[in-house]
């Protein structure tokens, strides 16, 4: 039977031993098997799984490792189970929790920081200088699920108080998964400088954050808040989440364009969502002297950068990993309170036993999927009207 010293368990949430999980062989080989349900500790519960979301990250851990890191390498061949993005429900509370309730629907940020390093101490949780250091007598107690310890494509986790959202009813498990994403956007404008009313925002590239980024930039008043991609229907639902104007980098010259559009002036702010090659170059010529730019996508070659106009312009260049200082509990305040409508950039689901499907279609950009998401309890798949 389950248990564990000191846990609690509700008889109306009864928790097997085992559970379905996938698991990560060798690069891009992913094998459902059956693993014990892990048992909460102190300030930590057990969560149901109820949703998760593929993220281009999880594509990147499946196939090439980093930055998943487990027992300090590469996480191939290590019983892994990756997926980050999840929601889901308390089923168990680790010894002396009180914070949260069985049955409370809630979603989960990734980093639980070891909490007692430099940058955990400022906040900078998703930056701990203990990244990894989880295991044997090197045990920091890190956590980051999906990437230092095993992730969200099961049906049970554990997850530190520190990485819990509490969501209101009125909010669907598919919209909870996206709270996170909403969380990196929500991050990367913190850094930037927070208070961006009646400031110019351009967000390069429309995937999921650069789209969530869109509608959180715009809730928070800034203005205008332009959009720069190179799909036509990406840049429309960008459009329905706020962007005051789009453009078409196919089309016309992307610097030029927000130029244009901004009155013939720089913005003050760009976050960098593509990963393009030319991306940094062109995101430090479309801001003002004295702007800055967040970078929250990861080309895969070194890039050139031109210095200089960077220092002639005191330009300030912003790395930002994840969603720190708990950007998410206010990017989730702005979901509940309806803000923006973070679905519209959930356009599958699948069953959790269809997991390599899911996968496919999130990589492939099968029928226009963006975020596809995974569901524990037996669904079809099917398509979702993105309108
Ligand atoms: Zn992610
Ligand atoms: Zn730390």
């Amino acid at each position: 039977m389950y248990a564990g010293p000191g846990v609690k368990t509700s008889p109306d949430f009864p928790i097997p031993d085992t559970m379905k999980a996938w698991v990560l062989g060798n690069p891009g080989e992913l094998t459902l098997t059956r693993k014990p349900v892990p048992v909460p500790k102190r300030a930590e519960v057990l969560v149901r799984i109820d949703a998760v979301a593929i993220c281009a990250t999880d594509l990147e851990i499946i196939d090439h490792g980093s930055p998943a890191l487990i027992q300090g390498g590469k996480p191939f061949n290590r019983n892994f189970t990756p997926g980050h993005e999840y929601m889901g429900t308390v089923v168990a509370l680790g010894p002396g929790v009180d914070e949260y309730r069985i049955g409370q629907r809630i979603t989960v940020e990734i980093h639980a920081g070891c909490g007692q390093c430099k940058r955990c101490r400022e906040g900078m949780y998703t930056a701990c200088l203990n990244y990894g250091l989880n295991y044997g007598d090197v045990d920091k107690g890190h956590r980051a699920n999906g990437f230092t310890t095993d992730g969200g494509f099961c049906e049970y986790q554990v997850n530190n108080l520190n990485t819990l959202v509490a969501i209101p009813d009125t909010m669907s498990d598919e919209e909870a998964t996206l709270v996170v994403t909403a969380g990196t956007a929500m991050y990367g404008l913190t850094e930037l400088g927070g208070l961006v009313a009646g400031e110019s925002v351009v967000v390069t590239g429309p995937g999921p954050i650069g789209l969530l980024g869109i509608a959180v930039a715009k809730a928070m008043g800034a203005q205008p808040v332009i959009l720069t991609g190179t799909r036509d229907n990406r840049l429309a639902i960008g459009r329905e989440l706020g962007a005051d104007h789009v453009v078409n980098v196919r089309n016309e010259d992307a610097v030029e364009a927000v130029r244009r559009l901004n009155g013939g002036k720089g913005v003050d702010y760009v976050i960098e969502c593509s990963g393009a090659p030319n991306a940094v170059n062109e995101a430090i010529r479309m801001v003002n002297r004295g702007g800055k730019v967040c970078l929250a996508a990861f080309p895969h070659q070194e890039t050139p950068v031109d210095v200089a106009h960077i220092v002639r312009n005191n330009i300030y260049l912003f790395g930002i990993r994840g969603e720190g200082k708990s950007a998410t509990h206010r990017a989730e305040a702005f979901m509940s309170q309806k803000r923006f409508d973070a679905t519209k950039i959930h356009t599958h689901t699948f069953a959790l036993d269809d997991l390599p499907t899911a996968i496919r279609y999130a990589k492939d950009r099968v029928d226009d999927a963006i975020k596809v998401v995974v569901k524990a309890k037996g669904v079809a798949a099917h398509r979702v009207a993105a309108e």
